[in-house]
């Protein structure tokens, strides 16, 4: 029988297996990870994981699952190098793997801050090695500049601040979350950093960090014991470099619409591939945890012999300075957008119309409109902006 090999034990690559066998895949399932640890979740490690010990035992991150009862061979410690597509084969630091399909999930790294390559003091938030870094810094209550205004950034000030550590975010965009969401909305996520007493300086960038401090390009410098990164993420791709496996400039696999890779057999799911999405009518890169979790549906259905296309709502939530936040959907700047509740006060939404079409949702402590967003937007489904608007209606299509 044939045997699947997936790289990356992560979120997507431990979904695939489990969803193989739950299709009914009779076939061997090797799962390779290159981290030490049993598999693990990541969304907690820029949240309860930092904050350690909460009384009922530290936070437990590694995923329900048994691998021997799923007949799924698990391979930790084990790093793919180079893909030899034509010999059906990957080359790793323990050896040869063959395989008769493969599927890539080897998620994303975190960025680094240039040249501060291996300079003590300073954190990427992206393995649970990274978490466990942070937490005798937090416990420490060390004075930090945490550098990026995004979602990993605002969760770690959040915990940050919970533990007691004087806390500074700069960001070099003149705002918070700039490439997501427009400054109608992000300008009122200022008063967060600074209602939880964390001082925010966008527009200006770091420009070199010394022992004790931070340098900023505006002549500022601030005191630093700690700093911690987190200015985005990259597909974990490199290895790849001159295989079959086409990339795109961004470093992601390039999948089509079955989440086919251009080499033959070879799939690719989660943080590290983008796909194209007819929906949206561009091809997407996701970094969040429910592309992970669906994506190994449908590469699954496909390494099973179906014929699925991918075609996700893509979905995520943050949980920052004591809000839920949740956005699905995909937007740009040419659609409309309609505001629901005070963004000023402690729950609001705001959607966005292309026409009359529900494309998107943020999610502001309103759950419900959540749930009812993502089943309207799956369906393409018109509204009536002046009724969306209105908090105290549900959300319904025309
Ligand atoms: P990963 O989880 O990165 O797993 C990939 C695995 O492959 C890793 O273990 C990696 O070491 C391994 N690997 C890489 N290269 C190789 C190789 N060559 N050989 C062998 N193994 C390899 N999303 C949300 O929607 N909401 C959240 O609140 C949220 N919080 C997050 C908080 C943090 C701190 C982080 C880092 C992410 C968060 N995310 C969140 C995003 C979500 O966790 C990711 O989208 C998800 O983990 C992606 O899963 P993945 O399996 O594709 O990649």
């Amino acid at each position: 029988s044939e045997n699947v090999v997936i790289v990356g034990a992560g979120t997507a690559g431990v979904q695939t297996a489990v969803e193989l066998r739950g299709q009914g895949w009779r076939g061997g399932i090797t799962l390779l990870g290159d981290e030490p640890y049993p598999p693990y979740d990541r969304p907690p490690l820029s949240k309860a994981v930092l904050l350690g010990d909460s009384g009922a035992g530290p936070v437990d991150v590694r995923f329900d699952i048994d691998f021997g009862a799923l007949d799924v061979e698990l391979r930790l410690g084990v790093r793919a190098g180079e893909l030899r597509a034509g010999a059906r084969e990957l080359v790793t630091d323990q050896g040869p793997v063959p395989y008769d399909r493969l599927v890539l999930a080897t998620g994303a790294y975190a960025v680094e801050l240039p040249g501060t390559q291996g300079l003590a003091g300073v954190y990427p938030l992206r393995t649970l090695d990274d978490a466990l870094a942070l937490r005798p810094v937090l416990e420490a209550r060390q004075r930090l500049v945490v550098v990026g205004a995004g979602w990993i950034g605002a969760e770690f000030a959040t915990a940050a601040r919970q533990a007691g550590c004087e806390v500074t975010v700069v960001e070099a965009a003149p705002r918070p979350l700039a490439g997501v969401l427009p400054a109608s909305v992000t300008d009122h996520m200022r008063g967060w950093y600074e209602e939880a007493g964390v001082e925010l300086r966008t527009g200006t960038a770091v420009a070199a960090l010394e022992p004790g401090s931070v340098l900023l390009a505006d002549g500022g410098r601030l005191p630093a014991e700690a700093v911690v990164v987190g200015i985005g993420a990259r597909p974990a791709s490199r290895w790849l470099a001159g295989s079959d496996v086409a990339l795109g400039e961004d470093g992601a696999v390039l999948a089509d619409d079955r989440l086919r890779t251009t080499a033959d057999g070879v799939y690719a799911v989660g943080d590290c591939a983008s796909f194209p999405s007819a929906r949206y009518g561009r091809r997407l890169l996701v970094h969040h945890w429910d592309n992970a979790m669906q994506g190994p549906r449908t590469a699954a259905a496909n390494v099973n012999g179906g014929d699925e296309r991918y075609d996700p709502v893509p979905y995520f939530w943050s949980e920052q300075f004591g809000r839920f936040v949740q956005y699905a959907g995909h937007h740009t700047d040419g659609d409309t957008m309609v505001t629901r509740g005070d963004p000023a006060g402690p729950a609001w939404s705001v959607l966005w119309l292309r026409g009359e079409q529900l494309v998107a949702l943020l999610a502001v402590g309103r759950p419900r409109d959540m749930t009812q967003a993502r089943k309207l937007i799956t369906r393409s489904a018109a509204l009536d902006p002046l009724l969306a608007a209105d908090p105290s209606l549900p959300l319904t299509s025309v």
